[in-house]
């Protein structure tokens, strides 16, 4: 399976091209496999007098202007070193059309590709999301160490390769169902009881916010009309605002018999660099849902016990022999 990634720019005239910057790609011979081999080649642009913003960003856009490589020989070069696999992956499933679109470009015959993998697909899938998640948050997610700029072709097509242990044939075969013609963000769904005003608990000290996060205690609040424990498996930072010694969390728990609320947590660092504050249930005011629902998708924190679950279960589906 070849890993490709692709950096191009669009320009500004109306010839209809994104052209084609670098080609990166890496070999895998399985999800999550080794890497067999690298390809690499920075292209000499041509086709557009000039560089779009993101063109503009792109930390090796200097080796593109000084090669004297065109399209046509780096293509050639990546046929040779693709060597007849016609198994092709990337972060987004629109790379190997971009290619083809930069051959009929210059009337070269298009790269074969009998099987095109989308890896963010299946990544958002093995996650239980239908967020498109940016390669570089997925990284940190999975604690890849981000030792190499992103938006250079290799480097992302190295990442990409990487987080490929993270997914199991399962998440690659599966497909999103279309989506509803209206997206709304989705409401926290809580109850509508009223209960008595919930005492705030004391929490840490804690080195970082996010061992707070994670820590069990913090994790188990209490319905606020039985008594019974909830469980949180993910918090949502509010917006900032107040200030970097201050953190505030948002999370959702339920009650089998009272349905869902939320539970807020406040941590503020002493001078001694530890974090604590207070965690507590809210009564769901406008204002509060407001606070929780501003958080976006991306900024949402994973309790690690719920990473590891996931993880743990994607090893095994990607391993026939278990
Ligand atoms: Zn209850």
């Amino acid at each position: 399976m070849i890993v490709l990634d692709l950096e191009w720019n669009r320009g500004y005239d109306t010839k209809p091209l994104n052209e084609i910057l670098q080609i990166g790609a890496v070999r895998l011979d399985r999800l999550g496999g080794p890497v067999l081999s690298t390809f690499n080649a920075y292209i000499k642009p041509v086709v557009h007098k000039r560089f779009d913003p993101g063109a503009r960003a792109l930390p090796e856009l200097k080796a593109s202007k000084e090669s004297s490589l065109d399209f046509a020989g780096a293509l050639d070069a990546f046929r040779t070193w693709c060597g007849g696999d016609t198994a092709f992956a990337g972060w987004g499933g629109g790379d190997i059309e971009s290619l083809n679109e930069n051959c009929r470009y210059w009337g070269l015959p298009p790269v074969e590709a009998e099987e095109v993998f989308d890896f963010q697909r299946a990544f958002s899938h093995a996650l239980g999301t239908d967020r498109q998640l940016a390669l570089w948050w997925a990284a940190g997610y999975c604690g890849v160490p981000d030792v190499f700029d992103y938006h250079d072709a290799l480097n992302d097509a190295m990442y990409t390769a990487v987080l490929s242990a993270w997914l199991t044939p399962e998440d690659l075969a599966w497909r999103p169902e279309p989506a509803p013609p209206k997206r709304r963000r989705p409401s926290p769904r809580l109850s509508k009881l009223p209960f008595p005003q919930q005492p705030r608990q004391k929490t840490g000290p804690f080195p970082t916010p996010e061992d707070a996060l994670d820590a069990w205690e913090n994790r188990r609040p209490c319905c606020p009309l039985c008594g019974r424990v909830g469980i949180v498996a993910r918090w949502r930072p509010a917006a900032p605002g107040c200030g970097d010694r201050t953190r505030r969390y948002h999370a959702v728990f339920s009650c089998p018999e009272h349905g869902r609320f939320l539970c807020r947590m406040t941590l503020a660092q002493g001078a001694d660099g530890q974090w604590q504050g207070r965690r507590y249930v809210p009564a769901a005011t406008p204002e509060v849902v407001r606070e929780y629902s501003a958080a976006s998708e991306e900024d949402v924190y994973i309790c690690k016990g719920q990473q590891k679950r996931r993880k743990r279960r994607s090893r095994r589906g990607s391993d026939p022999a278990s």
